[in-house]
């Protein structure tokens, strides 16, 4: 018998697992069944980038590096975040490279929590901030967004949620699941509001380059937020490098002096051939990259036009690869939804619900599959709607 849970600290009792990939590990042993689900790009990572760590270890590249990562990727991360987002930061002091901006956000929040802290997010949001600020012994203070304000996330929101304690403010532009992003005003009212209550904001920008209409703004540009803001970044979804687990916080030395102590104990450093391959990609992956948010634009417009015409309002996002249609006219909730869809049709979408309570009433459809399958998915979803209605009718 395993009873070895006991041994389990109790915050961590607490946590729940990811829905997320209960749902999709029964996905993928059914035959012909379309995933909407998995929020990672279906694009093999472009040749060259591959080709950069194949050389890397071609040339016995296999050593640790140093704890911040290869100086020559923190010069290509330097110049192009000043290039791209309008932020400088010093490669020697400034930026520390991670495994994927999930291991550069645990790090931060465990450079700078004291238990008890209170951290503000929006939600609808990515599963694993809450869990990740729970583990720091801090409390996670959801900032519920809505679709009335196509889940934009307001100052005045803020506000009404902000309590004393709150100490940093984690954001997410262009957001997984809902699509939505920041204009330069929204952002520069949310700045105002983390000025006047002093947080620290850490801003999640991995979707930033998948950015469909207008410029992405990252709020770390605006005046008086580099010094209260880290920058978090990586390659996983605009260079479709998941697997290499490679990304990066730049932010001021004082905080990324604390972020690199834990880094160095518990990580050391993130995988060399991953570090060169994150090179080749900053220096000359740009062509790929925009050749895969072109087809990612054309998806996302027929995905959205589909739900629409099959009575799923469904908003246009502006980013990321995840439409966020809402299934209420079906009568059902959010899980009844995707697993009735699943079971008659074999089509995946994600419960809003798992992105928080907020999502109540939507679905996440990820458009980073083909065209022909989006087609496929569309169909299918008619008909079991249709089915539905004459069940009901
Ligand atoms: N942040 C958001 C909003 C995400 O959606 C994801 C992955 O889905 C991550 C971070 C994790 O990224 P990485 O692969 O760089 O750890």
């Amino acid at each position: 018998m395993d009873d070895s849970s006991r041994f389990v600290a109790r915050h961590v009792q607490g946590l729940p697992k990811s829905g997320i990939r209960d749902f999709f590990a029964i996905v993928s042993q059914m035959r012909d069944a379309i995933s909407l689900g998995i929020g990672e790009p279906d694009f093999i990572t472009p040749y060259a980038i591959r080709d950069a760590a194949i050389q890397a270890l071609e040339k016995g590249k296999t050593s640790y590096t140093d704890n911040r990562g290869l100086k020559s990727l923190r010069d290509a991360i330097s110049g192009y975040v000043e290039q791209n987002y309008r932020v400088s930061y010093n490669p020697e002091t400034e930026i520390v490279t991670t495994i994927g901006v999930s291991e550069a956000l645990d790090m931060v929040l465990r450079a700078v929590l004291n238990p008890g802290d209170k951290v503000l997010y929006h939600e609808p949001c990515y599963v694993s901030y809450s869990p990740s600020i729970k583990l720091c012994h801090a409390e996670a203070i959801a900032v519920q967004t809505s679709a009335r304000e196509k889940f934009a996330l307001t100052a005045t929101a803020l506000r009404a949620a902000w309590q004393p304690g709150c100490k940093a403010l984690l954001l997410n532009f262009p957001t997984n699941p809902t699509g939505g992003t920041a204009s330069r005003e929204l952002l520069a009212e949310i700045a105002a509001f983390a000025q006047e209550k002093d947080l620290l904001v850490l801003s999640d920008e991995i979707y930033s380059e998948l950015t469909f209409d207008g410029a992405h703004t990252s709020i770390a540009s605006l005046p008086g937020m580099r010094e209260r803001t880290i920058f978090l970044h990586g390659f996983s979804k605009a260079f479709a490098m998941t697997g290499f687990r490679v990304g990066y916080a730049c932010g001021p030395a004082g905080v990324i002096d604390a972020l690199l102590k834990i880094h160095q104990y518990a990580i050391m450093c993130a995988p060399i051939a991953s570090q060169e391959a994150a090179v080749e990609a900053l220096l000359h992956g740009r062509d790929a990259m925009l050749h895969m948010r072109d087809k990612y634009r054309e998806r996302r417009d027929l995905i959205v036009r589909r739900f629409n015409e099959l009575g799923l309002p469904c908003h246009l996002p502006r980013g990321a690869f995840y439409a966020f249609p809402d299934i209420s006219p079906t009568g059902l909730d959010s899980l009844s939804f995707a697993q009735q869809l699943l079971q008659a049709q074999k089509v995946a979408m994600v419960p809003g619900t798992a992105f928080g309570p907020g999502g109540a009433g939507f679905c996440r459809a990820s458009f980073s599959t083909s065209y022909e399958n989006i087609i496929q998915a569309g169909d299918r979803i008619g008909r079991f709607l249709d089915a539905r209605q004459k069940t009901t009718a």
